[in-house]
This record gives structure tokens, sequence and C-alpha cells, in this order.
């Protein structure tokens, strides 16, 4: 399986990546999201999470100093921002592993988990480009990348 390459033109455009990102999510996912400050993964984290909530209004706080935020969903899902995490140790503490057992995860600044990440975790990458726009590219299991076309419908 190639990575898949999107490009997001605007904020819609990565909100619409989030819910089609939903529709393909199993429980026992690790969605660790990569981008800089800015980059929209917290974007794209809340229009999935509001997915799987059926409630496009639901409060989706940046989980920036609590480094995690649950969400008794459908899938339960837990947010990680590990931006100020001090040492990946924290992780056990956190429930990254209670999590992976109960749901799906999703982790802002995965580079900070040391080697705590599952193997299979799906890598979305986002880079800035010109204006609003945005260059995603996912990487991950074959199974789980078939899933994600699937609802991408490409
Ligand atoms: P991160 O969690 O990566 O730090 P956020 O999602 O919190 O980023 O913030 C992204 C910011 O960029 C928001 O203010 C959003 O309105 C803006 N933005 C502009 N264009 C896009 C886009 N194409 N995708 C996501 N966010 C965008
Ligand atoms: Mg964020």
């Amino acid at each position: 399986e190639l990575p898949i390459e999107i490009a997001l033109d605007d904020e819609r455009a990565t909100q619409r990546l989030g819910q089609d990102l939903a529709l393909a999510l199993r429980p026992g996912d690790c969605l660790a999201l990569r981008g800089d400050l800015g980059a929209g993964k917290s974007t794209l984290a809340r229009a999935l999470i509001r997915c799987i909530a059926a409630d496009p209004g639901l409060e989706v706080p940046s989980p920036t100093f609590t480094l995690v935020q649950s969400y008794d969903l459908r899938i339960p899902i837990a947010h990680f921002d590990l931006y100020r995490i001090a040492d990946p140790d924290e992780l056990v503490e956190l429930g990254l592993d209670e999590a992976l057992g109960d749901g799906a995860v999703l982790i802002e600044w995965p580079e900070h988990a040391g080697d705590a990440l599952p193997s299979g975790r799906i890598l979305i990458e986002i880079d800035e480009g010109p204006e609003d726009s945005r260059k995603v590219r996912l990487n991950g299991p074959d199974q789980a990348m078939q899933r994600i076309r699937r609802s991408l419908a490409i």
C-alpha cells in the first residue's frame, strides 16, 4: 500500500477529512497527527470526534494542558496532545494502553511519545501550503489504509 496524499484547500477540507476518517475508524486504531503548531491537527481531531459523536456542537477542547481528553462515544476516543509531556513514561499514567484497549486514540505531537506508540499506528502528517491550504500524507498498515481509501472513495 502506498501512502495517501491529499491537498486540502481550506479549513473545511480538513474538517471533511476528519469526518471521512471517522467513518473509517475502528476500536484499537491509533492516529498519530504530526505537523507544526497551527498545522490543523486539533481541527482534524475535533471534526473526527464530533462525527463519531454525531454532534456537530460537541465541545472538543485542545488537550494542551490536560494532555488527554476522553470521550465516551460509540467508539470511545482518547485525544492526546503531547506537546507539553515531560517524559514518555507519563503515558502509562495518562492511560494510553487502556485507551487503546477500549477504543481509538488520536495523538498530537506523537514524536514526544518515545517508543510508546503501537507500531500499527496510522501516521497523518500535515504540511502547510500557501494561504489556508495544507498537504496531508497518510500512511499505516495495509488494512487500515484500505479502510481509509474506501471511506475517501479513492
Ligand atoms: P494544531 O492543533 O496543529 O496546532 P489547530 O487545528 O489548533 O492546529 O489550528 C489550526 C489553525 O489554522 C486554526 O486557526 C484554523 O482556523 C487555521 N486553518 C487555516 N487553514 C486551515 C486548514 N486548511 N486546515 C486546518 N486549519 C486551518
Ligand atoms: Mg493542537
